[in-house]
């Protein structure tokens, strides 16, 4: 049967070959099926245009026609501010960019007309914006369709460039589902849809893209999420069940004499009781004759990578080969550096591969891998390249996993094994561990809940603008003792063109306050290598301060850098803010924290900011987290990479969980061969899905 949803997608009017290799290649969308399912990661309103005299309170952002009638740069050195005038025939209201004023007053020009987008703010009885949006008004154009939400799509940088940006995928998207809204076939049987309330398949994706309220996009998103659970339950329990299809014959690494030797006489400290825990646990599952999938879940500094290893010398001892993938040069940089002594007083081989490996040295590699002499390969991506082959591949550990699609950890149990690889995926990401185990299902969850005695806990401090130099004369004191320093700013999807303005001026600040330092600077935006070189140069102690996006939240280890301060912390979430914050306390020396905030908080951003000043413990900040994400919150670490989860989230959506669970044992209970006619759906539905997963997986190799 053809199918429409497997079209091509360069067929689809307005796409052609040269955009849909862009779709290719950053997005993963190839078909009619994978663009609708690209959701908006948000929906901004723009139902409707206020006038300026409608604008009375500061609960919601507001669209507005008006004329830019005034504009002007007030201030001088850090107070430094533009100002501007913004009205129609109602009224006049103020307008202030506190940051990157100069940039966007070269935008702007007086007697414009503008379209304005922002939340408005309260000083007294004033009302006034800081920081919005203004788009050139054009009468031409209508802003907005008639009643609806405007969909907010993920797209990339190279996009943005190709013009290819979040407007045109609602158009495309638009133009989809005109064509295929029809052809989208129900997944539930009936009588579930009815009991449970929820809206058609077809209803659900259309208003999940366009929805014309927020009372439909959250029928939407309800159901969608339904679904999802739905069928990631049923999948769970058939599992439980023994009726598992997924569970393969593994190599069995029962001898372990080296690891044996590098316990007893190697080892530089005693493990954790955690991390004795977890390597009894994952022996176990080494030898039990299936192959091993396995989180490896440990707070940051909670000592994950020695584990890593230690499991690696038992592959060695029973003539299999290890890998470990971690998501950047320097990250694999810094595990090569950090086994490469234990190798090598063990005697054992091991090397590094990344994307700017010399065609010499990969030659080696790649000849000693198959040869089966080469027994520790540490790498990035370019580990999965079909090139790159083994003699024996018994184990692949994947480090800070959320970075990682499913597909690519497909990739590397297609290399040359004796059985499929043992897989060990390591993350920071704290889930509870009751939660853990309803939503990983077969995935078997290890936790390192301890951390290595005599740690120092970080001290974190809540900060105003206005104790900004008494941070900076602290920040100078630290490195007068030889410390190095982390400032963070905030990277947001929605604004980032400010945000980097925001970042390059702090940076131009900080260089300006710290004359007699030397100061690096690192953002998405540099080249990778530009990027690893300009982190290993402050690694090394070249600069003392690293000015940066969140692009050094994963994993960077400068155990001398003892102070973190994060600017607009009430912007980040919480999730977000332990992760950057485990990047100091890594040494000897007492660590810092400061978090510089805005006057005004909101509740939740008091909350978050305050559970950070009063705790260091993962979990803790996890439950935290659970019970406050909202929508408007950054992405904060994303827990959906194990499982590729679209619509739900674990933390947020918990207690529909557990609801869908219920939903799901009862069917089973009922019809555990699901062979009644009516469920005849969900089985053709599995099938699909099984699929989907095999084709997800073909692309990338
Ligand atoms: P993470 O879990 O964040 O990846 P690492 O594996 O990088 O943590 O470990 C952080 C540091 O703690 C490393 O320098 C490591 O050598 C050290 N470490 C690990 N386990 C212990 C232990 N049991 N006792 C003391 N130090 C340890
Ligand atoms: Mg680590």
């Amino acid at each position: 049967m053809n199918n429409i949803f497997d079209t091509k997608i360069e067929y689809l009017k307005g796409v052609g070959t040269v955009r849909a290799e862009i779709l290719n290649k950053e997005l993963g969308v190839y078909t009619f099926g994978d663009l609708l399912e690209q959701y908006p990661f948000r929906h901004e309103d723009r139902t409707r245009f206020y006038k300026v005299d409608e604008v009375i309170n500061d609960t919601t952002a507001v669209q507005i026609i008006g004329r830019l009638t005034f504009k002007n740069t007030v201030g001088e050195g850090r107070s430094k501010r533009l100002v501007a005038s913004f009205s129609d025939e109602t009224g006049e209201i103020e307008l202030v960019w506190f940051r990157g004023a100069k940039w966007i007053e070269k935008k702007l020009t007086v007697g414009k007309w503008y379209v304005l987008y922002g939340k408005p703010q309260r000083f007294g009885a004033k009302m006034s914006f800081s920081h919005p949006e203004l788009d050139e008004y054009d009468p031409s154009t209508p802003r907005t369709q008639k009643g609806g939400l405007v969909p907010v799509y993920h797209t990339t940088e190279k996009m943005k460039n190709k013009g290819m940006d979040s407007k045109m995928l609602a158009k495309l998207t638009r133009t989809l589902l005109e064509n295929v809204y029809r052809s989208i076939s129900e997944t539930l049987p009936e009588y579930l849809i009815k009991e449970n309330d929820l809206i058609s398949k077809g209803l659900a994706v259309a208003w999940t893209h366009f929805p014309k309220s927020p009372e439909t996009l959250a029928q939407a998103s309800y159901r969608l999420k339904f679904e999802e659970l739905f069928f990631l339950q049923l999948k769970i329990i058939a599992s439980k069940a023994g009726k598992r299809t997924d569970k393969f014959r593994g190599q069995v690494f029962e001898k372990i004499p080296t690891f044996n030797l590098f316990y007893k006489e190697q080892l530089p400290f005693d493990l954790t009781g955690a991390q004795k825990r977890v390597v009894r646990e994952i022996y176990n599952d080494m030898r039990s004759g299936y192959q091993m999938n396995r989180l490896l879940q440990g707070d940051v500094g909670s000592g994950k990578t020695i584990v890593a290893f230690m499991c690696m010398l038992m592959a060695l001892d029973n003539d299999a080969q290890s890998a470990l993938m971690a998501p950047t040069e320097i990250l694999s940089q810094q595990h090569y550096n950090g086994l490469k002594p234990f190798a090598d007083e063990m005697g054992v081989t091991i090397a590094l591969l990344t994307g700017s490996s010399k065609t010499k040295e990969r030659r080696v590699i790649d000849e000693t891998l198959r040869d089966g002499s080469l027994k520790i390969i540490v790498g990035t991506h370019a580990l999965i390249e079909d090139k790159v082959d083994f003699y024996n591949l018994g184990l692949c550990v994947i480090d800070e996993q959320h970075r990682f699609g499913v597909a690519q950890r497909a990739a590397l149990w297609k290399k040359k094994s004796k059985a499929k690889p043992h897989m060990l995926v390591m993350t920071a990401t704290p889930i509870p561990r009751t939660l853990a185990m309803t939503v990983y299902g077969d995935l078997e969850v290890s936790i390192i809940d301890e951390l290595p005695a005599g740690r120092k806990p970080i001290i974190t401090w809540h900060k105003f603008e206005k104790g900004r130099l008494r941070v900076f004369g602290f920040m100078k004191e630290q490195i007068e003792l030889g410390r190095q320093a982390y400032i963070v700013y905030p990277l947001i999807e929605e604004s980032e063109t400010l945000d980097y303005k925001n970042l390059e001026e702090g940076y131009e600040a900080v260089s300006r306050a710290f004359p007699e330092y030397k100061v690096s600077i690192v953002h998405g935006r540099m080249k990778p290598a530009d990027k690893d070189a300009e982190m290993q140069r402050f690694a090394d102690g070249k600069t003392h301060i690293m000015v940066a996006t969140t692009v050094i939240e994963v994993g960077v280890n400068v155990p001398n850098a003892s102070i973190m301060i994060i600017e607009n912390a009430e912007k980040f979430g919480l999730a977000q803010l332990h992760q950057l914050r485990g990047r100091v306390g890594r040494g000897a020396e007492q660590s810092y924290c400061v978090l510089m905030t805005g006057d005004k908080l909101s509740k939740d951003g008091k909350v978050r900011i305050q559970t950070m000043v009063d705790t260091t413990d993962g979990f803790k900040i996890a439950d935290a987290d659970l019970k406050l994400r909202g929508p408007g919150d950054i992405e904060g670490t994303q827990q959906s990479g194990v499982l590729d989860l679209r619509h739900a989230d674990i933390g947020q959506d918990a207690a529909l969980l557990q609801y869908v669970r219920g939903v799901a044992e009862k069917l089973i209970d009922e019809d555990p061969d699901l062979a009644k006619e009516e469920h005849g759906i969900i089985k053709h539905q599995q099938s699909l899905l099984v699929k989907k997963s095999v084709t997800n997986w073909s692309r990338i190799s």
